[in-house]
């Protein structure tokens, strides 16, 4: 009561705020004349001027009333619209960062130009946001004649275009495009291994059409980029059977004297470290047994950088075979479809981990080694939700028709304020109370013969429903009333935009499943401009004709526009309610556009699944204390409220999955952020000799803290250990026991620092023997890519973690807290990944002549490339548990399972790629 009596008094924060709009439309307003009395050049000349004040420091601000006058002189000239002054006023909430609540009609297009052209003088770029690409051309093409003119540069961002293609779009002053393409555009463009691949130049101030459906109706389902993880089935078999052929040595040699082998072998198992290590021997008769199998070159070594990956398997085979062991760490046990696989068992508590699987190829080794299917896998390798993508711009608006009762949500979310314009002319619809019957075949009666009354007297009537399934339905029943009608399910926006232009003409009846973002209004007596335009592209028609036959189109046009508006405009019927009030609205919001006459009606029943789970028992008490007959619908306003609040509770719950899915998001958001400011600043790198080096440090000072913790004394080190290691695995031969036996004082930070010495020294030995040049360019393919992979399985550890973190809850444990907790220290063992991946590439990289560099940094770079186009882009999305389902995937054909192909070199692959098989598959085998 008390803020209805203030609100009264002062007016809501909306009056204000269209009270202020009011006054800076009333200066733009102002300046109208003398706009008018510029010729088309001096009109134009102002672009340029306002660039030069804005260069001198001029805030957009202070030029948007004269910004504004120019653009509506413009419209007025070359698009022969003046734009309204609520409309100037929907221009300010944008330029100001507001979502600009207008109704369907009121022409938020032309809307969007003021913003536009404001913020685009500034030269950073202007994203305009359409729901498909078809409005994005259209708006950008109808629209480039006013940019046009004014001297400003249009693109539009389509999927099918070419790099070059994209980066001139997002080079343009204004750049119109699809929010799954501009998301899309920017996860790609945090894959790329070169700069000059990029085709987005920073975000700068986006306007979102149809806010609503991006920020809300979507905001569950993700923009996935993903690939196929190499399908490796080949590699996993034919390594799985190399392990038996190894040796495993008995007996740990004693670093000083060598003595304590009980049994010489080619790898040793260390069970506490859960690794295993292959001796020097181990590696010559590794190398001489993938050679023989056809696996590695006669004359390569492991060692090589090419075959890195292949150490890697032959260390997850090892693994498999000698750490992991059935019925202990896992079980193998019948899945969902009857096959047998594999099922880690969780160490602590013993409880089978369905679903989850050991990262790095371990999982697929095991199942090599059992012999069961060996998963493919569908890795992601990049994605984002809108609301992320979205909070990345500079500035960000919208508009929509129907905000209002999401507004809330808006401004807790994304800080966005929604402001509500008044309509050009007041709305004159009657929105009718909705009509409650108690079961569904009487309400489909009644929506029917609502619907033949219409027809019979000539009025327009649009259905709309909120599946297909029910569009299919309405369909049949009124095909069985023999009731002319076209159906839309917003497949093919082009030629259904054409549909509903003319679904105000008399007598037609359109069903329309999700009337958002349709983009074109629905005209009482049909589209004028569009019969003109297909009488001109009419053959037939003699172009002399044209003037004559306008004339006549004309005439008719004003009769069947006074005839169907006497008739009530286009009323709008609905046989069920949506979840949302807001979806409701946007339907009811086709009809009474400036100010014509509409009207609209829901038929509902009992058995509808709204008001079965939420409003049911209230309306049929309703019902029954007001005596109801059979067959007699409720219509009163107590009923329309109830449902509505119905509404209102699913809303809530709906903001409430939102909010959670996004608290769990922003985790991955922040870990995002980090990797692709990273990766940009290394992409950028024209050296890399101070990253590297940290890495390599930092990896040392790790090793060491294993053998020689920090802070410890020396009775606590395990020197001989250490430098066993240091010389096996790093090959560095450092007397460090003997070092300590001649000093006096040699304390672990001594240690550390000879050891990471030695490291830098051993590198630098290895720079020294190539072109600088070309190694930075090995050394940045070799970062990058081990970015990219450990940051994809992070993402996959992260999915896993958020699906099996519910179960925690039972622990009285919170699962959010334990989620940000734990997805902390996954990032850090994922830094600590690349770290050490990056550290044991470089320092074991054998290359030994600047050439040597040029061919490692060419096959680096080629092997990045080939990561980053396996990518395909998914629109996925998120079901309730947070579980992703992918909705789309066009993998690349799959390589061939089973045994390893012999194939010659030079043949085609058999995976039909068309290429040579060593270029393609045999590149893994
Ligand atoms: P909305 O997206 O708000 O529903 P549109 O942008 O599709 O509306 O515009 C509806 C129609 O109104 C279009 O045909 C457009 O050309 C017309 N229109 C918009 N603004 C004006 C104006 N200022 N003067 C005349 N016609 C206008």
């Amino acid at each position: 009561m008390a803020i209805h009596f203030l609100t009264r008094l002062f007016g809501s924060r909306n009056d204000r705020l269209l009270r202020q709009y009011r006054k800076t439309v009333e200066q733009i307003n102002g300046l109208e004349s003398g706009m008018q009395a510029l010729s088309d050049e001096q009109l134009q000349a102002k672009t340029e001027e306002f660039r030069e004040r804005i260069g001198k420091g001029e805030s957009l601000d202070e030029l948007l009333p004269e910004a504004f006058a120019v653009v509506r002189e413009a419209s007025k000239r070359v698009m022969k619209m003046r734009h309204f002054d609520v409309q100037m006023m929907g221009g300010l909430a944008l330029h100001h960062g507001k979502i600009a609540e207008m109704r369907t009609g009121e022409g938020k297009t032309l809307t969007a130009t003021l913003p536009v052209y404001l913020n685009a003088l500034s030269s950073k770029g202007v994203h305009v946001v359409t729901v498909n690409d078809y409005l994005a051309s259209r708006d950008a093409q109808t629209l480039s004649r006013l940019y046009q003119f004014l001297g400003l540069t249009v693109g539009v961002n389509l999927p099918t275009l070419s790099r070059g293609e994209k980066q001139a779009a997002y080079n343009a002053d204004i750049t119109y495009g699809t929010n799954n393409e501009y998301g899309f555009d920017y996860l790609r463009d945090n894959m790329v291994y070169e700069p000059v691949e990029r085709v987005q130049r920073g975000l700068n101030f986006a306007i979102v059409d149809e806010v609503d459906s991006i920020l809300i109706d979507e905001a569950r389902t993700p923009l996935i980029i993903s690939g196929p993880a190499e399908d490796k089935t080949t590699l996993y078999m034919a390594m799985r059977d190399v392990v038996p052929l190894l040796e495993r040595q008995e007996g740990e040699a004693d670093p000083r004297t060598g003595e304590g082998v009980t049994k010489p072998g080619d790898f040793t198992v260390d069970e506490k470290g859960h690794q295993v290590h292959l001796t020097e021997s181990g590696y010559e008769k590794a190398e001489q047994i993938l050679a023989e199998r056809g696996m590695l070159a006669g004359d390569a070594s492991l060692y090589d950088p090419s075959n890195i990956m292949l150490v890697h398997h032959l260390y997850a085979a090892l693994r498999a075979q000698h750490l992991y062991h059935r019925d202990q760490h896992y079980v193998v046990q019948a899945g969902e479809n009857g096959k047998p696989e594999v099922v880690i068992v969780d160490e602590f508590t013993g409880r089978l981990m369905s679903g989850r699987r050991w990262s790095e190829g371990l999982h697929q080794a095991v199942e090599a080694k059992e012999g069961v299917d060996i998963q493919a896998e569908n890795q992601t390798m990049a994605s984002i939700t809108f609301q992320n993508y979205f909070r990345l711009y500079g500035k960000l608006s919208g508009m929509t028709g129907t905000a209002d009762t999401e507004a809330y949500e808006f401004q807790e979310i994304y800080g966005l304020e929604t402001v509500v314009i008044p309509p050009n002319k007041p709305s004159k619809r009657d929105d009718q109370l909705d009509r409650v019957y108690k079961s569904s075949k009487e309400k489909y009666d009644a929506a029917i013969a609502d619907i033949r009354e219409c027809y019979e007297r000539g009025q327009p009537v649009l259905v709309g429903t909120s599946s297909i399934e029910n569009s299919e339905l309405i369909s049949n029943l009124l095909n069985k009333a023999k009731l002319p009608h076209q159906v839309l399910n917003a497949k093919q926006h082009a030629r259904e935009a054409d549909i509903v232009a003319q679904a105000g003409r008399s007598k037609m009846i359109t069903i329309a499943t999700n009337m958002a973002g349709r983009g074109t209004d629905i005209v009482l007596g049909g589209n004028l401009e569009k019969a003109i335009q297909a009488m001109q592209d009419d053959p037939a028609v003699d172009p002399a004709d044209y003037p004559a036959r306008e004339q006549a189109l004309r005439e008719q046009w004003q009769k069947d526009h006074d005839a169907v508006t006497s008739l009530g405009g286009l009323r709008i019927i609905a046989t069920e309610r949506h979840e949302s009030r807001r979806i409701d609205n946007q339907l009811r919001g086709r009809s009474g556009r400036q100010g014509d006459p509409g009207s609209s009606r829901f038929y509902l029943s009992l058995d509808d699944p709204l008001m079965r789970i939420f409003a049911g028992d209230r309306v049929r008490s309703i019902m029954e204390r007001l005596k109801m007959p059979e067959g007699e619908p409720i219509e009163a306003g107590i009923v329309t409220r109830s449902i509505e609040s119905a509404q209102r509770k699913v809303e809530a719950r709906n903001f409430d999955i939102r909010k959670q899915l996004l608290e769990y998001d922003d985790v991955s958001n922040e870990q995002r952020k980090v990797i692709y400011q990273q990766r940009n600043e290394i992409l950028d790198a024209r050296e890399l000799k101070e990253q590297i080096t940290g890495l390599r440090e930092g990896a040392f000072n790790d090793l060491v803290a294993q053998y020689v913790p920090a802070g410890s004394v020396e009775e606590q080190w395990d020197i001989p250990r250490l430098q066993q290691v240091l010389q096996s695995e790093w090959g560095l031969d450092l007397p460090l026991q003997q070092t300590i036996e001649s000093s006096n004082a040699f304390s672990d930070e001594d240690v550390r620092e000879q050891v990471v010495q030695a490291a830098n020294a051993a590198y630098e030995a290895k720079l020294a023997q190539v072109d600088e040049q070309q190694f930075v360019q090995f050394e940045k393919a070799i970062l990058l890519q081990s970015i990219d992979t450990s940051w994809r399985e992070h993402l996959a550890s992260l999915d896993y973690l958020r699906q099996g973190i519910h179960l925690r809850s039972f622990a009285q444990k919170q699962p959010k807290q334990e989620y940000k907790r734990e997805a902390f220290a996954l990032f850090g063992q994922m830094l600590d990944a690349v770290k050490n991946e990056v550290t044991r590439v470089l320092m074991h990289v054998r290359i030994q002549s600047p050439e040597e560099a040029a061919a490692a940094a060419a096959e680096a770079n080629a092997r990045n490339q080939q990561l980053a186009q396996a990518g395909h882009t998914v629109h996925a999305d998120y079901s309730d548990d947070g579980i992703v389902e992918a909705q789309v995937s066009d993998a690349p054909p799959a390589a061939p399972v089973g045994e390893v192909p012999r194939v010659g070199r030079n043949e085609p692959c058999p995976c039909g790629s068309g290429e040579k098989y060593k270029n393609c598959h045999g590149k893994l085998a």
